[in-house]
This record gives C-alpha cells, sequence and structure tokens, in this order.
C-alpha cells in the first residue's frame, strides 16, 4: 500500500498543511489538504475519500475539490463516513449556501459530482481496491478511525483521539498483517490537561495506546497532527518513547507498507 502525505500538521503555518493522506491514486484519507499537495490531473483521478470526524481540519478541502472535478467523465465522487460526519457535511458545509450541494451539480458524465457514502462501524466494507473498517474513537465529536488492507498488508488511520480501546483491539487482531498505524499526537505532555479536553493525545498518553497493540505486531509507527506551535517540544518528547520503530511524518512524502 503506497501512503502519499499531502498534509499532516494540527495546525496551518506556511509550507505546513492539515491532514490528507492519498492512498493509491484514487482514495483519500481526511481531507484537510488537497489541492494546495495534488494537481489538478492528480485530483480528478479520486475516487472514494474516507472521513474520520467533520472537524474543519479534516473537510475543508471538499468544497474546492468539488469544483474542480466538474470536468469528470466518470461516476460521483464517494465521500464515506460514519452517518454524523456526512450530515455535518451536508448541513453545515455544502449546504448550499456555504458552498454549493454538489450532490445536486452533474459532472461531463451527467453523475452527481459528489455522492454521501454512509458506512457502519466495525464492518469490512470494500471501497475501491481496499478493505475498510471503521472503528469509533475517543475525541469531542463523534469520531472514527480506519483499519485499511491491500492485499494482506493492512494500516491502522487513528483519526483524532484521546486514549481509546477499541481500535488498538481490533488492529491487534489482524497480528502481523498491520503493517503500519498512523496516529495523531497533538500536544506536548505539560498540556496533558488540554489534551484531555479536546481529546488528543501526547506522547506520555501515546505510549500508553501504543503498548495495547502487544507485542506480536510490530507495526511501523507514524505520528501526524503534531500543532504547529508545540512540534519542537512534542519531537523531543516522543524521542524518547523506546521499544516502538517510530517515524514523524513528513508531509509529501509518500510511505510504502
Ligand atoms: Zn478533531
Ligand atoms: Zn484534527
Amino acid at each position: 500500500m503506497k501512503i502519499k502525505v499531502l498534509g499532516c500538521y494540527g495546525g496551518e503555518v506556511p509550507g505546513k498543511y492539515i491532514s490528507g493522506f492519498l492512498l493509491g491514486e484514487d482514495t483519500l484519507v481526511d481531507a484537510g489538504t488537497i489541492g494546495l499537495n495534488l494537481e489538478l490531473k492528480a485530483q480528478r483521478k479520486l475516487r472514494n475519500i474516507l472521513i474520520s470526524h467533520p472537524h474543519l481540519d479534516h473537510i475543508c478541502a471538499l468544497p474546492f475539490l468539488g469544483g474542480n472535478v466538474l470536468s469528470n467523465k466518470s461516476e460521483s465522487l464517494k465521500i464515506v463516513g460514519a452517518k454524523f460526519s456526512l450530515e455535518a457535511i451536508k448541513k453545515y458545509i455544502m449546504n448550499g449556501t456555504v458552498w454549493p450541494d454538489f450532490t445536486k451539480i452533474k459532472n461531463q458524465a451527467g453523475a452527481p459530482v459528489f455522492s454521501y457514502m454512509p458506512i457502519s462501524y466495525l464492518k469490512w466494507v470494500t471501497i475501491g481496491k481496499y478493505k475498510i473498517k471503521a472503528i469509533p474513537v475517543n475525541h469531542t465529536v463523534p469520531t472514527n478511525g480506519y483499519l485499511i488492507g491491500e492485499g494482506d498488508s493492512y494500516m491502522l488511520y487513528s483519526g483524532d483521539t484521546k486514549t481509546t480501546e477499541a481500535i488498538w483491539q481490533e488492529g491487534k487482531k489482524l497480528g502481523t498483517k498491520l503493517k503500519a498505524i498512523f496516529v495523531e499526537t497533538s500536544f506536548p505532555n505539560e498540556r496533558a490537561d488540554l489534551a484531555d479536553k479536546t481529546g488528543h493525545l501526547t506522547p506520555a498518553v501515546l505510549e500508553a495506546q501504543l503498548k495495547k497493540i502487544g507485542d506480536k505486531a510490530k507495526p511501523k509507527i507514524f505520528i501526524y497532527h503534531i500543532k504547529p506551535e508545540y512540534q519542537q517540544q512534542v519531537e523531543k518528547e516522543l524521542k524518547k518513547i523506546k521499544g516502538f520503530d517510530l517515524t514523524l511524518v513528513k508531509q509529501g512524502n509518500t510511505y510504502t507498507i
């Protein structure tokens, strides 16, 4: 599986963009960043977008994508997620007031530009060439991470979360097929209170989460969603975590698992 990092930060400053990950050529995981890091031709190849939750830093590139794929001669681009996330996007963002409702605008093949595909928690579904399972995590609004598989390789994507259980247990069940974990870490340890209130991880709490996977799988750990103002401090604290193969996600990089 190939994962290209379009954006990976928990806030925006010049050159640092918010969460968006491209799987292969046609699937996105979260949509904080699309057009800032993906050429028009590549945007037009997108077919499925998995959303973890409707916070703006995970969906805000969707409206502009809609306006860039009007000439697609293809079926609708599917926005995939829990009902709560899709309803929020429909009601508050692409509602015909803040932005056009792209499920009512046709592309050049006559299909709606976007369609919404609600999925249930804890059930495997096939989306394009990927096997997907949405698993609820613990944030300030209903949020889910994903297990995503291609062939025999699986990755776990945490979404925004603080300490949580189900996704770690589901990841552990995959055993050695679990090759990578993309997990958020937003705040340094000294802001543990704020992290807990806002539903995010600190390096210390991350370490406790990673131990829940057990020692059989040994996946690579990729850290994203660091708040730019705390980046140095968080990175310093992450370096102290021992016993895991830990990488700070680099924007623009493509990782193969
Ligand atoms: Zn969030
Ligand atoms: Zn976020």
